[in-house]
């Protein structure tokens, strides 16, 4: 693991990558101007669905460590934005395990940032692409234990993932390793809340060379087939939520849920 040392060749700085838009939506400095470019374009709403998503991963890691899950396999980690998933559950469990992925080079590049766990606990970092899910279950199970319960976040990921690329068969086989206690976190962009900012913001991205596929409700639903669906079920970001009220009113147009493996 050389987490720090750049790989110049492999940096497009005259393309948009999907972490550094992401980053320069939450209000962050890891991007370049093509990415401020594309995310200059967006509805102002972006800005909003970028940080309401955000939340929602503080929500449900938090919940998840405070059900004794203490290993984690984040895949589409972004670019470090504090709290990162382990500093909000390492909190809750010291002693907890997450491994990150992401495929994009800036992020392997910011990694670091991702690797300072609690003395306590263990954090890693796998660069791979989520297509090729073998390769990084291959890694992960040299840091986590499979025959215990492990939560799977893929937030904010999937709609990056085509139809014709297999999303919901690759977190189909992924779901499938896990043993029965896990649990699948997933938020999704969704197409049919805000069609027409749905329909701007993938214009936007597209023009920047990143395609993206906003999904229905149904569609997204069908990422958690086979799975227990918990409460409150498939709902829009900021409705998730298990202790308090929803923080903020409705305006991500993101469909968060998560499930367990019976
Ligand atoms: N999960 C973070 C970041 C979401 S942005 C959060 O919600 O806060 C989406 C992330 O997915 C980006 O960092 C992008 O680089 C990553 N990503 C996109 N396509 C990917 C792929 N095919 N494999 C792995 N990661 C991917």
């Amino acid at each position: 693991m050389t987490p720090d040392i750049p790989i110049p060749s492999r940096f497009h700085t005259a393309t948009a990558h999907p972490a550094r838009v992401y980053d320069w939506l939450l209000g962050g400095k890891d991007n370049y101007p093509v990415d401020e470019a594309v995310g200059e374009k967006l509805p102002p709403e972006a800005r909003d669905a970028a940080r309401q998503n955000r939340q929602f991963m503080h929500r449900a890691a938090a919940w998840l460590a405070a059900q004794g899950i203490d290993q984690f396999l984040d895949i589409g980690t972004g670019i470090p934005t504090r709290p990162n998933l382990h500093q909000i559950v390492q909190q809750i469990t010291p002693t907890a395990k997450v491994v990150y992925t992401d495929n994009d080079p800036i992020v392997l590049r910011h990694a670091e940032a991702l690797l300072i766990s609690h003395p306590e606990g263990v954090t890693d970092y796998i660069e791979a692409d989520v297509r090729q899910p073998d390769s990084i279950l291959e890694r992960a199970r040299a840091v986590l234990d499979f025959n215990r319960p492990i939560a799977l976040s893929l937030i904010a990921l999937m709609h990056f993932i085509t139809d014709e690329q297999d999303a919901h068969g690759i977190v189909r086989g992924l779901v499938a390793t896990l043993p029965p206690g896990s649990h699948l976190v997933l938020s999704h962009a969704a197409s049919d809340l805000y069609p027409e900012l749905a329909e701007q913001v993938t214009a936007e991205y597209a023009k920047g060379g990143i395609r993206l596929g906003f999904r229905t409700r149904p569609e997204v639903t069908r990422f958690f087939d086979g799975l227990d669906l918990l409460d409150p079920g498939l709902v829009t970001a900021p409705e998730w939520f298990k202790t308090a009220p929803a923080p903020a009113p409705e305006g991500s147009g993101i469909y968060t849920g998560v499930a367990r493996v019976p």
